[in-house]
């Protein structure tokens, strides 16, 4: 019978990477908890309006990479792009907009976007994604950063820098905007014909072009820092007052404009060269407008998405994706019939008394089992045959130093001893 394969631009992770990724999840569930967020889960699938309204018609997202489909119902769904917009309808439907302020939630989930695979780029990914809402102050943004960065050092990713900058509000952005399409325009020669279109669409977004042509443009485009409101320049620079107060690195970076549509003032990159084109590990910024466009009433938001994929390369380029082995404390190696029934029952008490042990479950000889125990890294081993019952006693080798000592095969005798 021919076999099936996996679908483009998705992967399986085989048993030895989930030790890693529980790892990683894990440092990120401390930290995160440790900053008073908790965990937030929604459906794999919305309707498809939730992101064309909030992520937005002139984005890459919503015009060529959404997994959308009709279902049995005719409903037009779509399988989730991205999170933010998934936790803004979930709050508003369960009435979390009306909760003591701030309101911190976080998730760990994964989305779909019909991209090209490559290196940092499938069609199924995860994120770690946080939203701070109902502060509008610039220490919801510098706690969403400070987040980020202190999952950064906990993982040991050495090489990753902060991109920030803002792109103002309603009030400044438009007289921005209208400089920004002035400038474009008038070097829309060099413009890839993508940034064409986004000149009519999505100016900002020409910014954020990694096409050569393109970023030589950028380069002495307006920027939007230049063209801040009061209220705009004051948040941002006491964010970055903060951040330098916390001893957090950064660079202005204008060109960093995010794809999406809802942001406003703060916007923010994680960026690590080493793991290649794809080099954002984690983005994110201010989105204070989007709970409205939901439904909901007016209400401060900051947020982030971290690529995990990513965040594993920029791990594994720095060096500090540990070795993570479970290993059985014993392996009991029986022989015969009446051994085999003795070696399980043990097994399943030193278990539950929350001791790795395993035994036989195939049918090997003693040497296929001695060698099936080096394999899996047992710490220890006792060969047991009818003589060994008889007694109550069977020999326990230290699989590391070789060294055999006598036993009584009770598990509390057992349990004593793997318990140091
Ligand atoms: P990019 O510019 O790489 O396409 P994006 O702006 O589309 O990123 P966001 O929607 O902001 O990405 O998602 C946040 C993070 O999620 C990214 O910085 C990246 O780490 C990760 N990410 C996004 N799309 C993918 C994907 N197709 N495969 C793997 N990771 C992804
Ligand atoms: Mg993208």
């Amino acid at each position: 019978m021919n076999t099936i394969q996996k679908q483009y631009g998705t992967f399986d992770i085989l048993p030895d990477k989930v030790k890693v990724w529980q790892y990683v999840e894990s440092v990120i569930r401390k930290i995160t908890v440790n900053y008073g967020f908790d965990e937030i889960r929604f459906p794999t699938f919305e309707s498809t309006e939730l992101f064309t309204r909030s992520v937005g018609g002139t984005t890459d997202i919503v015009q060529k990479e959404m997994y959308t489909f009709n279902d049995r119902d005719k409903r037009s769904l779509s399988l989730r792009p991205e999170g933010t917009a998934c936790v803004v309808r979930s709050i508003i439907e369960n009435g979390l907009v009306f909760n003591a302020m701030p309101l911190k939630l976080y998730y760990i989930a994964n989305f779909f976007r019909h991209e090209k695979a490559q290196k940092g780029r499938s069609r199924e990914f995860w994120q770690f994604g946080i939203e701070i809402f109902g502060s509008d102050s610039p220490s919801a943004d510098a706690t969403a950063i400070m987040l980020a960065n202190s999952v950064f050092t906990a993982l040991g990713v050495k090489d990753v820098k902060l991109h920030l900058n803002s792109i103002g509000c309603d009030e400044c952005r438009p007289a921005y905007r209208e400089k920004l399409v002035e400038y474009l325009t008038a070097n829309s020669e060099a413009l890839c014909p993508i940034c064409k279109e986004r000149l009519q669409t999505n100016p900002l977004r020409v910014l954020d072009c990694k096409i050569d042509s393109c970023k030589k443009v950028s380069e002495n485009a307006p920027k939007s820092t230049d063209h801040l409101c009061s209220d705009c320049d004051e948040h941002f620079k006491q964010l970055q007052q903060l951040l330098t107060e916390c001893g957090v690195d950064f660079v202005i970076d204008t060109n960093i404009v995010r794809g999406l549509d809802y942001y406003t003032k703060t916007v923010f990159e994680f960026i690590d060269e080493s793991i290649g084109a794809q080099s954002t590990v984690c983005g994110g910024g201010r989105y204070s407008k989007l709970v409205e466009i939901l439904g909901g009433p007016k209400t401060d938001a900051v947020g982030f998405g971290m690529g995990i994929t990513r965040l594993l390369a920029a791990m594994e380029n720095s060096g500090s994706i540990p070795e993570l082995k479970s290993a059985p404390k014993l392996y009991i190696a029986p022989i015969g019939n009446r051994a085999k029934q003795k070696a399980f029952i043990l097994t399943e008490v030193l278990r539950a008394n929350k001791i790795y042990a395993e035994c036989d479950l195939c049918n090997r000889s003693v040497k296929a089992q001695m060698k099936y125990a080096d394999k899996i890294g047992a710490e220890a081993v006792i060969v047991m045959g009818d003589n060994e019952l008889d007694i109550g006693k069977a020999q326990i080798k230290n699989m590391q130093t070789g060294e055999s000592k006598e036993t009584e095969l009770t598990s509390e005798a057992l349990i004593n001893l793997l318990n140091f």
